[in-house]
This record gives C-alpha cells, structure tokens and sequence, in this order.
C-alpha cells in the first residue's frame, strides 16, 4: 500500500496495557499509529519499539487525557504528519476506588475527567476530520463495570456508563457520514490495572469467569481491529462484551 493510503490510526493510552495491545495489534495493518500516554514515559517508548519489530510506523506523545489543550496538541501533530484519523480508539482509563461513602470528590472527578471527559473530548477532534473524508471508525472501551457495576468504583462505572452513551449518541450523530461509533466492554483483563487488585479478590473473580482464565490485551485488540476492517462497516452503536462468560 503507497503511503498516502496508510490509515492513521490514534490509541489514547497506548504506553501499557490494552492500549499498547491494540497499538501492536494495528502496527500489523499497515497503519500509522499514534498514541497518547500520561507519565509513563519509558512504557512509551517500549511501545513504540515494539510497533517497529511488528513491522509499523508509530509514534507516542504526551497528553493528558485531562487537559484540553494537550488533546488539540496531540490532534494537531497527527494531522500536520499524515493529514488524518481513519480510526480512534479510546482506552486510556484508570481508577481511583473506594466505596461510594468514602471516595473522594476529587477522586470521582479525575476518574470521570480520564475516562470520561477525555474521550468526548478525543471524538470531538477525531470527529472533524473524519466528517470531511465521509469515513472514520470510533472504538471506546468500556467495561463490564458499566453494565454490572462494581462495589467500589462508583466513579469508575459511571464513568465507563458514560461512554457507553456517548458511543450510542456518536453513532447516531455520524452515521450519515460513515463514521461508526462502536465500545468494548471488557471483563477481567490482565494488565497493570488488575494486578493491583489484592490476591484473594483476583482468584474469586477467576473462579467466576466462565472460560476459566483471565483475559489477555490481545483478546480486545483483536475485536478493535475487527471493528475497525471493513468487516465491520454495517456495525454502529453496539457494545461488544470481552469476558470469558463473567457478565452475559
Ligand atoms: P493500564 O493501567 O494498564 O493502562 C492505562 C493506560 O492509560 C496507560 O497507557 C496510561 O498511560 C493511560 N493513561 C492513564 N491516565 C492517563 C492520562 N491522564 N492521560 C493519558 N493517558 C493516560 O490499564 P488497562 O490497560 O487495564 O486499561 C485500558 C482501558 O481498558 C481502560 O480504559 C480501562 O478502564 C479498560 N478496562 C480494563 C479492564 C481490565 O481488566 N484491565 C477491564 C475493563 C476495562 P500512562 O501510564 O503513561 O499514564
């Protein structure tokens, strides 16, 4: 493929975890991707190794998915390098947990700032360039939280509830222009997130997944890339469920 038909491909969160699963998972495309990360600098650069050995083009930038001025910087420098979005996946997430009686308000705020705000915030800039090309696909990923909920993130399941809706409401909004609008849910994923959950509460919740194992950065990846092919073109406003079983 000549470079000026390289999809552009922008993962909000890619230093670790899902995010860098998904960056990996697209370098195998013949894409560009683009990641934003927070404070984990060296992470980054891993990433960005690990999109060249898979044969990609990628680069990572620091924006905090909180500041609105760093999100229409990162924006800026994909757009001033390749010219456009084909796809955005929004992943960067994190938590802050505590039961509903003691969480902080500022706890729930940076919660829904990250996960929430961000992606709005991240669709709307995606949103303008994809409108023009009359193409583009917008993947959020949510969490089986939003649906189930879960006993201490409050924060955390409004938040990812949040963007379920605002997934329904962008697929509604951008169908005319053939942009879809779809969100991953996905259960328990091994990454640096879950592995701060204490050692008794992991293996109850392994005892509860159906499939018997926890899942993998790639089981997601592979369903984002899927969304994003032209497998997928007549998929808009669904939420797809990662997770062995957990919630049906
Ligand atoms: P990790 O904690 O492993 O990775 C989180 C990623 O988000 C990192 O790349 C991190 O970058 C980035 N990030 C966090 N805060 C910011 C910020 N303020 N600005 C920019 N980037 C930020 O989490 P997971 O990979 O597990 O989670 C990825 C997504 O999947 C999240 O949205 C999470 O809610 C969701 N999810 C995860 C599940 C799981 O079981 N792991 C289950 C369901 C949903 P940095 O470190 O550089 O800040």
């Amino acid at each position: 493929m000549d470079d000026q038909q390289k999809r552009t491909i922008i993962v909000t969160g890619g230093s670790r975890g899902i995010g860098r699963g998904i960056c990996l998972a697209f370098a195998g495309t013949d894409s560009y991707v683009y990641f934003n990360y927070g404070g984990a600098e060296e992470a980054a650069r891993h990433t960005e190794e690990k999109i060249r050995a898979a044969g990609g083009k990628g680069r990572g930038i620091h924006a905090d998915m909180a500041s609105e001025e760093d999100l229409e910087t990162f924006f800026k420098t994909v757009l001033d390098d390749t010219g456009r979005v084909d796809v955005l996946v929004n992943n960067a997430g994190i938590t802050k947990d505590a039961l509903l009686p003691r969480m902080k308000t500022g706890d729930w705020d940076r919660v829904m700032d990250v996960n929430l705000k961000g992606a709005f915030l991240c669709t709307k800039l995606a949103s303008r360039p994809m409108m023009r090309r009359k193409s583009g696909r917008i993947i959020n990923i949510a969490s089986i939280a939003a649906v189930a909920g879960n006993p201490g993130q409050a924060n955390y399941a409004a938040a990812k509830a949040g963007l379920i809706g605002l997934t329904k409401t962008t697929a509604l909004e951008l169908a005319p222009r053939n942009i879809t609008a779809n969100a991953i849910a996905p259960g328990y994923i091994e990454t640096d997130m879950t592995r701060r959950i204490d050692e008794n509460r992991a293996s109850e919740i392994l005892a509860r997944i159906p499939m018997g194992r926890v899942g993998t950065p790639e089981d997601v990846a592979g369903v984002a890339v899927f969304l994003a092919s032209k497998a997928a073109d007549y998929i808009t406003g669904q939420v797809i469920h990662v997770n062995g079983g957990l919630y049906t």
